[in-house]
């Protein structure tokens, strides 16, 4: 994939750089290429041919880290420093894990339970991006150790369901590490791209893909359509996976061993023989070893009744994914098998039966995940023509709403094409027109935000505020044109608009809006509140200096007094700017108005039903 262009003014040569593919899991990481010559993703090996580094980062006491099998080694000698599965705490709270926390032989703390986790290892404490960032550096360098060059950009794997945090999280990583992240890409997406289903331009399939790892169990529903994938359901659990396997053959055996739990050697030694006797048994009829000087023999029969359930747990997840997709077994066009765990042949067999069909295993299960992510970098890389190129807008885009805040129509990320709508009203009685500004940003306040375009509905007939319905459009084409449109729904009036979202915006740009709006969140979230509290007071104080106009002979001088003093108190705190005095001024000011609006609305009411018939 390294591409060679020749500087035409100096004569020299530019390599142009290699985008790798990771796959970032749960248990194990993995980095992979499109090779130039074969035009073949591979995964880059270290020189014992291994291309799987475990997940796992270990501290020494002076703080610094080893990653992957050294890692895992120190895993039962010293917990506390050992972190596996940090994959689990990506993008989350505290709360969020706080049920899982028996799970982690680490610590996993938070003071404030909102607030995302950290990870203490002595006295200092880690964030799951700068943990997940040790294992990037690590295949990073191996990659920049086989390719002799450096590599600074890539594509990584996030599960279907993770959510935006998480992949901001898993963007950020990448980030820390170094690496410039061209794209996020699903799992399933990636591993039915290393089988090249549905890329090809004009193709249309729907595919499954079963996912069973070390830990974590997934099903995946996708569709693709010129070169377009959706994920239309996953299902799942995700403490399903090999190491389950193993602990039922470990229990298993430990009927007969009785070794105690607090023997951590001899439990730990009792756990690789099941995992090694499983491995065996996917090839083999017997698995005869030895734990504690005693022989332990399985034969597949019988470890196939063991794991009978686990697998069964699995099969009815694809059922349900099925059906929330609102799909027939039938319907379903290709199968892929994904993970460590699909070599098992009871696996195999019982996904085979439950979709009528073969299933692709004929990549390393292990691998398909990463080769599928090199070969979306190949297509990033411009190497690749013949698949068509999946994109997504690289910021959200929306409009501007009252008080200058921006609100997202198309969140940052999604695919295109894309079309999302949303329904306006107008602010004045009588409003004849609206100004629709088009804005592309992470910021809240589009005046940090980049605007795109402006254009102006007008011919709004007249009626009061709040009754006008103007639905605004975004469309997306397959080019990434954005055309937005705004038709006022009652009288039929309408207004459109092409803009070129990307147009002018450098990558760099991009990534600076994007660090832009994560160092600012906290003042935007402040700004936001502020700007919203001003909006519904200075609402109030029109409405009620309406009211106190329209029903003035119905209101007592005192009302209209105590009125006015909280009508300047109101006044007063949105000059001050102080959110709590605004929304407290605000409540006030309807305590006050309330019960003599009441009073009128009544009475109006009575003159209104006065000689008509109640039905
Ligand atoms: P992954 O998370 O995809 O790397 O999957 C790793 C899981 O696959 C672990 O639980 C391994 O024990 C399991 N695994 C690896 N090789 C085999 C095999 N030949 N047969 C059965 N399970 C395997």
């Amino acid at each position: 994939m390294g591409k060679v262009a020749i500087n035409i003014a100096t004569g020299s040569l530019l390599q142009e750089e290699t985008i790798v593919g990771i796959d970032l899991g749960t248990t194990n990481s993995l980095i992979a290429i499109v090779k130039t010559d074969t035009h073949q993703p591979i995964a880059l090996r270290d020189i014992d041919g291994l291309a799987l580094v475990p997940s796992i980062v270990h501290f020494d006491e002076h703080a610094n880290t080893t990653v992957g099998n050294p890692a895992k080694e120190l895993l039962v000698a010293e917990p506390e420093r050992t972190i596996y599965s940090v994959k689990r705490l990506m993008g989350k709270s505290y709360k969020d894990v706080s049920k899982d926390a028996g799970f982690f032989s680490y610590n996993v703390i938070d003071d404030d339970t909102d607030a995302l986790v950290k990870i203490q290892v002595g006295q200092k404490f880690y964030s799951p991006i700068e943990l997940s960032s040790y294992i990037l550096k690590e295949l990073k360098h191996r990659a920049e150790h086989i390719l002799k060059t450096s590599v600074t950009k890539a594509v990584i794997t996030v599960p279907a369901y993770f959510n935006d945090a998480q992949r901001q999280a898993t963007r950020d990583a990448g980030r820390l590490a170094g690496l410039d992240v061209l794209r996020i890409i699903n799992e399933p997406t990636a591993a039915s791209l290393a089988y090249g289903l549905g890329a090809m331009k004009g193709e249309e399939k729907t595919i499954a893909v079963y996912d069973l790892g070390g830990g974590t169990f997934d099903i995946s529903i996708l569709t693709i359509s010129n070169g377009i994938f959706e994920v239309l359901s996953t299902n799942g659990d995700t403490y399903l996976g090999g190491d389950d396997i193993d602990r039922m053959l470990a229990q298993h055996w430990n009927k007969e061993l009785n070794i105690a739990d607090t023997d951590k050697s001899m439990m730990q030694q009792l756990r690789v023989t099941a995992e090694e006797a499983k491995k065996h048994l996917s090839a083999n009829d017997l698995f005869e070893g030895v734990i504690d000087g005693k022989k332990v023999s399985i034969t597949k029969q019988q470890f196939n009744e063991l794991i009978q359930p686990l697998v069964d747990r699995t099969i009815i997840a694809c059922g349900n994914a099925l059906k929330d997709a609102g799909l027939k077994i039938a319907q379903i066009d290709e199968v892929v098998m994904v993970g460590g765990s699909t070599r098992v042949p009871l696996v195999k067999e019982s996904v085979k039966r439950f979709f009528g069909r073969e299933v692709h295993d004929e990549l390393n299960p292990d691998e398909v995940v990463a080769l599928g992510a090199a070969v979306q970098a190949d297509i990033l890389a411009g190497n690749n023509t013949e698949m068509l190129l999946l994109d997504v807008t690289p910021l959200s885009l929306g409009i501007e709403t009252m008080g200058g805040l921006m609100d997202v129509l198309i969140p940052r990320n999604s695919k295109i094409p894309n079309k999302a709508g949303r329904q306006y009203t107008t602010q004045k009685d009588g409003q004849g027109g609206m100004r629709i500004s088009v804005f592309q940003g992470e910021r809240d306040l589009v005046q940090d935000n980049r605007k795109l375009a402006e254009f102006n509905l007008t011919g709004i007939p007249g009626m009061p505020a709040g009754m006008a319905k103007v639905e605004v459009t975004f469309l997306i084409d397959a080019d990434g044109i954005l055309k937005v449109s705004a038709t006022e729904l009652r009288s039929g009036v309408a207004q459109s608009i092409d803009v070129k979202p990307q147009y002018g915006l450098t990558d760099e740009e991009v990534e600076k809006m994007l660090l832009d709006s994560l160092t600012n969140a906290k003042d935007d979230i402040k700004t936001r509140a502020l700007v919203e509290a001003t909006t519904e007071a200075q609402q109030m104080i029109n409405t009620t200096e309406k009211f106190l106009t329209k029903y003035r002979k119905a209101i007592t001088e005192e009302e209209l007094i105590l009125t006015n003093t909280h009508l300047q108190k109101l006044h007063d705190a949105i000059s001050a700017k102080d959110k709590d005095k605004i929304q407290h001024a605000t409540e006030s000011l309807n305590d006050v108005s309330r019960p003599y609006a009441e009073r009128v609305m009544e009475g109006a009411l009575k003159d209104a039903m006065k000689g008509k018939k109640v039905i």
